[in-house]
């Protein structure tokens, strides 16, 4: 390939994140007419029916750029968890949050990211794009997290430490306390980045998130997404929850209008709908648990989540691998996520459906299994 413009190192070795299949992909791939996607761990209810309205009544606004700032969303969000919007700094998925804060905390060549193995994909994409060391520590084999040897790690170049509670793709979510002694034993030059991005699905936010805690520590990020529980996934949307210096240097720095004013008025319109969310968490806890117990009725290794997606492994005795038992899931038009980039190949992830969905995926789970 010749070319002309010269492309950065880090660009030519970058390896892409990999996102889940698409139902109309796998639709057309196998000629199926029925398809269920249980791969990106998307609300199962769909859209709120409430945010479905207030986008049908602002579509004749789409030609306007959204107001700088996302001052309405920002101040829905804040109000939200009762925090001063001086710390909200709302982004194009919470994937752009982490992508600014590596840009704006940590310089190639002479700082360091911390976090675990395997780890959310865009913590190693971002990192790797701005030509920053990411390293990485293995979770224990039973996915829980190995505090002491990520806190062994950190050296004067570390200035951030991304946690991913509860964790994707196992569902792990550790006590809070565990949180506040790594919090506690941080150098204060080093920001710890805790994504919640599935926090709500938790049985017991209270004792497991930081987020009540924020004010007890000078240092600490969270990260939150509205494309998990408040179905937003396709709007792009999430937010930083920042110290107020980082949130502000962010303002700055961002692309001035990267969250769009559809996706802000979704986003106020989201936060406002309760009936949706709490239905969304009761769906999710019920149907985590039908699944768990169906996985396991089949002799599947299921791994306790917190989250809206289980990761469990096949029975011992099962002769097929886990690439063979996800292509022919796929060809049944059941779409679930390999954990291949994850290093996990020997896993599958599987999202919660609705009550009908996760049955169909038991049944087709356990036709292939028996063939
Ligand atoms: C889904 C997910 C996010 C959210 O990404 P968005 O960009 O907000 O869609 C963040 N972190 C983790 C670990 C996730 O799995």
């Amino acid at each position: 390939m010749t070319c002309i413009a010269s492309i950065r190192p880090e660009v030519a070795a970058f390896t892409p994140y990999v996102p889940g299949l698409g139902a109309d992909e796998v639709r057309n791939r196998f000629g199926l007419s029925q398809v269920i996607k249980l791969a990106s761990n998307e609300n199962p209810l769909g859209t709120s029916p409430l945010v479905q309205q207030v986008l049908r009544s602002r579509a004749d606004t789409a030609f306007r750029y959204p107001a700088p700032g996302n001052p309405e969303l920002t101040r829905a969000i804040a109000g939200h968890h009762g925090l001063n919007p001086a710390r909200i700094v709302p982004g194009n998925g919470s994937d752009e949050i982490i992508d600014l804060l590596v840009r704006m905390l940590a310089v190639p060549g002479r700082h360091e990211a911390l976090t675990f193995s395997p780890c959310f994909g865009i913590y190693s994409t971002q990192t790797a794009l701005c030509g920053v060391t990411l390293r990485q520590t293995p979770l224990n084999p039973d996915f829980s997290f190995p505090w002491d040897s990520l806190l062994a790690m950190v050296n004067e170049q570390t200035t951030l430490v991304f946690v991913t509670t509860p964790d994707n793709p196992s569902g792990f979510c550790p006590p809070v306390g565990d949180l506040v002694r790594l919090a506690e034993a941080l150098p204060p030059a080093c920001l710890l980045v805790v994504d919640e991005a599935y926090m709500d699905f938790c049985d017991d936010e209270a004792a497991h998130s930081l987020l009540p805690r924020l004010d007890e520590f000078p240092n600490i990020a969270i990260l939150r997404t509205f494309s998990k529980s408040r179905g937003l996934a396709g709007l792009r949307l999430g937010y930083g929850i920042l110290p107020e210096i980082v949130a502000e240097y962010m303002r700055r720095v961002r692309l001035p209008f990267s969250v769009n004013a559809l996706a802000e008025a979704a986003g106020v319109a989201a936060l406002r709908d309760d009936v949706f969310y709490r239905e969304t968490l009761r769906v999710v806890r019920e149907g985590r648990e039908q699944l768990a117990q169906g996985l396991r009725a089949l002799g599947c290794t299921v791994y306790p989540s917190m989250a809206n997606f289980l990761m469990f492994g096949l029975p011992a005795s099962c002769p097929a691998t886990m690439a063979n038992v996800y292509t022919d899931l796929l060809a049944r038009g059941v779409i679930t996520r390999p954990l291949t980039s994850y290093n996990l190949p020997h896993l599958l992830r599987v999202s919660v459906g609705l009550p009908e969905e996760n049955t169909f995926f038991l049944q087709v789970l356990g036709e292939v299994l028996a063939a």
